[in-house]
């Protein structure tokens, strides 16, 4: 049986992000608080250019530090460290602790509706031979079902791929539909946070809330 860790940042561990108008230092410096606070190496850091897909890439020690146009990371080596940005959008962590296998989806509207959480399981199946009931699953803080209000035409899609009972108002729970792809490849064990990153007074990026770094 493996430990496998996570730990979700908030404003205080300050940016991480390379994409978002900081200065290029300052995210490598913050990255390296970040690398001994957790207490992992920096070189072991794997993190992505986050487009919004479904692309999902299996990372080991030669893999790039930084994989470019993806959305979901895989690994089964032991001292790897993967990240996922999100300001809003759902940090998903996929594992399998007998096996030793750890995955990172960004899963946000389009990963959503691109069905991002379960490819990522049906990679670890196929990949590594995962098993079902030896998977487990965490949500992150994200915008939730009190904030994230849409336009009519994505109302009116989540209508019609997956139910009346994802849409509240004028407002959709991207977790819950994750939570259910999830549960339709009959996945049981799933941490949901229900912390909103819009409207939790906790000190989380929020993209709704504040457009800037
Ligand atoms: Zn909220």
């Amino acid at each position: 049986m493996y430990k496998i860790k996570s730990y979700f940042t908030k404003k205080l561990d300050d940016n991480l992000a390379f994409h978002v108008g900081d200065k290029i230092n300052n995210v490598k410096n913050n990255r390296k608080k970040l690398a001994l606070k957790y207490k992992f190496e920096i070189n072991n850091l794997r993190s992505m250019n986050q487009t919004h897909s479904s692309n999902i890439q299996i990372i080991d020690h030669k893999s790039d530090l930084i994989i470019d146009d993806c959305d979901a990371l895989i690994t089964s080596e032991k001292d790897i460290c993967l990240l996922v940005m999100v300001a809003d959008c759902i940090a998903i962590l996929i594992k399998d602790e007998r096996k030793g296998i750890l995955a990172a989806v960004h899963a946000g509207r389009s990963g959503t509706f691109l069905n991002i959480s379960s490819k990522v399981v049906n990679k670890m199946i196929n990949e590594f031979g995962c098993e079902i009931k030896d998977i487990k699953v965490e949500f992150s803080p994200s915008i939730q079902k009190c904030c994230y209000e849409v336009n009519n035409e994505i109302i009116e899609f989540v209508k019609k791929t997956y139910g009346e009972e994802f849409i509240f108002n004028n407002n959709i729970s991207l977790q819950d539909i994750n939570k259910k792809l999830l549960e339709d490849l009959g996945i049981e064990n799933i941490k949901i946070s229900n912390i909103c990153t819009k409207c939790s007074n906790e000190n989380y990026f929020s993209y709704r809330k504040d457009k800037n770094c």
